[in-house]
């Protein structure tokens, strides 16, 4: 069965391209500095094939594991990390770094509006039924968005209070309409906070934002980076799991908390999956540079076809996201199936919307992943409302992301048999 894109919609993609020669070549540059900046930590930790055995049980000395912290804390320039196949996802892996740095009396501050919707159960802003950091008496407070923009001095007014200990600050969009943070935006957010509170540890939820510009937010003043590993720095190939890097303390915290006070970081068996934690971070720049060029082409096409985008093609990233205004639902539906069609895995499903939990409208998603959620990998999800703006994300290779991008065109325009 041949792929089926019509000439015309193959012209689009080619005129998209070429008009996208300078966009690809700053994003080349970058893969390759942060290409450089993993080979370095892996040859300054004198990666070997004993890295890769693993363990089981306990996983105590397990020297891949550990290893490969001391690898991430170098490649994010901080003292410590904590690479866990443990973390079952990006939430948990936040969830158990602010627990780590927060108990009873204290508070926690977002700096940049509501933060994602799964941690708003954590939070306890949503009653999820037990265990929230609200049910351990740590206060929650917000500091809203002026003008859709960060508030800098209402961060500063929220900081000063010297019971808030941390300050959460997420850098993608997440499903929200706001611009994404760029490493320059969060230096400045931490040096304001830091003025204002030097005791309160800044926290980034780096999701979706690694490796995506030169700097990561802790060369910049944040004291922890958090994110998972089935979206970029696992670079397609880890199976599951999350990483904390940042101050000592703060990542043992947070380490007690992923297992228990008093054993931390030196349980967790890795379970044979060392190999492919480091086999994925060493591809991570060069896929997150595939996910933003098919980004980057996917909002060319669309501007080509007169939809509106967000960023627009020409504009410099901070993450991997893409958000392409559909104007209508069956536009929205179109183009989730067109990218399902493109998918190496479920390419023959067709993906409708659905009640998902946690939204207040069903939600269409488009994946065919390997790894099961993985949104390194090519995706597209909406929620089925106005202004029907379809989230794009991932794409393991730029050919393949292209070709899911144009059969997504293919459907909407629906020159199909
Ligand atoms: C993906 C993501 C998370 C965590 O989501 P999980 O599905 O739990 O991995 C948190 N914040 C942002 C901005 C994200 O993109």
């Amino acid at each position: 069965m041949a792929l089926h894109i019509s000439k015309q919609v193959r012209q689009l993609g080619e005129q998209a391209q070429t008009e996208l020669r300078e966009q690809f070549a700053r994003i080349d540059a970058i893969a390759q500095e942060n290409t450089q900046r993993v080979l370095e930590a892996f040859q300054d930790h004198r990666v070997a094939d004993a890295y890769f055995a693993g363990t089981t049980g306990y996983g105590y000395d397990d020297l891949g594991r550990d290893k490969l912290d001391e690898i991430y804390a170098q490649i994010f320039g901080t003292e410590a990390a904590l690479v866990r196949i443990q973390f079952v996802n990006g939430t948990h892996a936040i969830a158990s770094a602010l627990y780590g740095c927060l108990k009873a009396g204290d508070v926690l501050v977002s700096a940049v509006g509501a933060p994602y919707d799964t941690m708003l159960g954590v939070i306890g802003v949503v009653d999820k039924g037990h265990g929230s950091l609200k049910d351990y008496g740590i206060e929650y407070r917000q500091v809203e968005l002026l003008d859709n923009k960060p508030d800098l001095e209402g961060m500063a007014k929220a900081a000063a209070d010297p019971r808030v200990k941390a300050v959460l600050i997420q850098r993608s969009k997440g499903y929200s309409t706001r611009a994404s943070l760029s490493v320059a935006e969060i230096g400045e957010m931490c040096k304001v906070i830091k003025a204002a509170n030097p005791n309160a540890a800044i926290l980034v939820d780096n999701c979706y934002g690694e490796f995506v510009e030169t700097l990561e937010p802790t060369h910049v003043g944040a004291d922890l980076v958090v994110g998972s590993l089935i979206k970029n720095p696992g670079g397609g190939l880890a199976p599951t799991g999350g990483y904390i890097a940042g101050r000592k303390d703060l990542v043992e915290g947070a380490a007690m908390r992923l297992t228990v006070p008093g054993i931390g970081a030196e349980c967790g068996s890795t379970l044979g999956n060392n190999r492919l934690l480091y086999q994925g971070l060493f591809l991570a720049p060069h896929t997150v540079a595939q996910a933003v060029k098919t980004a980057v082409f996917a909002a060319r096409v669309m501007e080509l076809l007169g939809y509106e985008t967000e960023p627009h093609s020409s504009q410099v990233r901070h993450d991997i996201i893409q958000m392409i205004h559909m104007r209508e639902p069956e536009a929205l539906k179109k183009f989730c199936k067109g990218i399902q069609f493109g998918a190496p895995v479920d390419s023959y499903v067709t993906p409708e919307p659905w009640d998902m939990p946690g939204y207040d409208c069903p939600v269409i998603m488009a994946a065919g992943a390997f790894i099961q959620g993985a949104s390194i990998e090519l995706s597209a999800d909406a929620p089925m409302r106005e202004p029907y703006t379809v989230y794009l994300q991932g794409g393991l290779t730029f050919e393949s992301g292209r070709l899911g991008v144009l059969l997504a065109v293919e459907e909407l325009l629906g020159e199909h048999e």
